[in-house]
């Protein structure tokens, strides 16, 4: 009987552990449209990641797949087919950048800016590659959160880079409708290409990570590296853009290069780290093109009202409503009778002048169906909703709303809705966008604060089972 049951808890305790991957996403920024050899090193990095039965994410820009194409590189463009096709901006480093072409535009006019800007490079990138971009990320620290609703009309729905403005406990998280491998800490790293033959100081690191993510239900580790590096010690962009500069095309410079021996032991030391991320237990490689399906799908089924107005009335964050994670924005959805969708947040802070303590339940009922109707056609959450010629901003008229959903009267208190998303954004406007391309002392708070609105729709991705 004991012998059954030992037996019981360890065949439970390795389906546990067959049940906690480790996920590897292996992506290339390939953006050196300057210094021809860096086609070479896409093209090798590519073929031997092949051989090795390895597929990683490559993220081209624009620019970059127009010159593959120019110099007749199919040879380059094929081999990285064998790989899913990311974007990685038009001109990545030209001026101006995204997060400078953002800076001083809102919520919408920077969408339709960056679509304008952005969508023919992702139109090229789709043309020469022949498949449509299944990822964005952006140059450098150039972020700016404008690009997340453009990026859904040009039809990518991953946000796979690296940076500082927003991240959710080092793991893949959903925000503003796209799914995001972003600011993912620890587990975030690389084998250093200036240490050696080899770098087993990273092998060591990489099988930490995967103990620690296997033991608490499996995860993401994300790695990055550009094909440039591998052929050039200099980045080909800071010797020419660097501090917002901007030469024309004929006074471009190429980086200083590699010698062969050297490119050629760069190459060894990320085929000795693949093989050894490859060897172990429950490590799988995924691309961009996998990681939607790895994920439970973000548009949530109907939940329990009560539940929700219990969290939202008292906290403005996500939270986990009888097994789902659901986002402010989710909740709201769901109070309001409009049925789940992809929307975005408020486009501005909004303000409460309604000074009374409660509101006739009449007025606040056609206050709530006018907010629903808002939501429908324009797929964002208002930023204030009106009583009358009064108004109540988006947090406070959420809390309210919930309220009155909890204890139905023919006054409905006024709640002051409590915002707890803040915590998952940056504050400092220039560290995050320290990058040195941009101008001296870049400073981009008007891209933080529409960022942080959006923290509506913020919530952890969780591994399907
Ligand atoms: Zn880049």
């Amino acid at each position: 009987m004991i012998r059954v049951s030992f037996l019981c808890l360890l065949l439970l305790g390795l389906s546990l552990q067959a049940a906690s991957p480790v996920y590897v996403v292996l992506w290339f920024d390939t953006e050196d449209y300057i210094e021809p050899a860096s086609d070479d090193a896409a093209l090798r990095i590519a073929s031997d990641l092949t051989a090795a039965g390895v597929r990683a994410t490559f993220k081209v820009v624009g620019e970059k797949a127009r010159v593959l194409e120019s110099r007749g590189r199919r040879d380059v463009i094929e081999a990285l087919s064998q790989h899913a096709i990311g974007y990685h901006s038009n001109w990545h480093s030209v001026h101006p950048t995204p997060a400078e072409y953002l800076v001083r535009l809102g919520y919408l006019e920077g969408a339709q800016e960056f679509e304008r800007r952005e969508g023919p490079g992702v139109a090229d990138v789709r043309r020469v590659f022949g498949t449509q971009p299944v990822c964005y990320g952006q140059p450098g620290s150039s972020w700016g959160p404008q690009s997340n609703p453009a990026l859904r009309r040009l039809g990518i729905l991953v946000y796979l880079d690296e940076g500082d403005q927003v991240g959710l406990d080092e793991q893949p998280f959903w925000y503003g409708g796209l799914l995001h491998v972003f600011h993912m800490g620890r587990n975030t790293f690389r084998a250093q290409l200036n240490v050696g033959a080899e770098d087993t100081a990273a092998y060591q690191r990489f099988d930490e990570t995967a103990a620690r993510l296997r033991s608490s239900g499996g995860g993401v580790i994300s790695i990055y590296y550009h094909p440039n590096e591998f052929v050039t010690t200099e980045f080909w962009d800071a010797v020419n853009f660097a501090h917002g500069a901007n030469p024309p095309r004929d006074l471009w410079v190429k980086p200083r290069r590699r010698t062969a021996e050297d490119s050629e032991r760069c190459y060894g030391v990320l085929r000795r780290f693949v093989a050894h991320m490859k060897s172990q237990p429950d490590v799988r490689f995924v691309t961009a093109r996998d990681l939607p399906g790895l994920y439970e799908n973000p548009l949530p089924r109907p939940a329990d009202r009560k539940a929700i107005a219990e969290h939202l009335s008292s906290h403005v964050i996500f939270q986990d409503v009888q097994g789902q994670m659901l986002s402010p924005a989710d909740m709201l959805l769901a109070l309001l009778g409009v049925e789940p969708a992809i929307v975005d947040g408020p486009t501005a802070a909004g303000a409460t002048t309604w000074s009374e303590p409660a509101i006739p339940a009449p007025a606040f009922q056609n206050a709530t169906a006018d907010a629903a109707d808002f939501v429908r056609r324009a797929h964002r959450l208002p930023s204030e909703v009106f009583i009358g010629a009064q108004t109540l901003s988006l947090p406070d008229f959420a809390a309210t709303l919930a309220g009155s959903v909890l204890n139905p009267a023919a006054q409905v208190p006024v709640i002051r809705g409590r915002i707890e998303f803040d915590r998952y954004f940056a504050t400092d406007p220039r560290r995050p966008f320290n990058w040195v391309i941009h101008p001296p002392g870049f400073s981009a708070a008007p891209l933080l604060d529409l960022g942080r609105l959006q923290g509506w729709t913020l919530k952890p991705a969780r591994l399907s089972r």
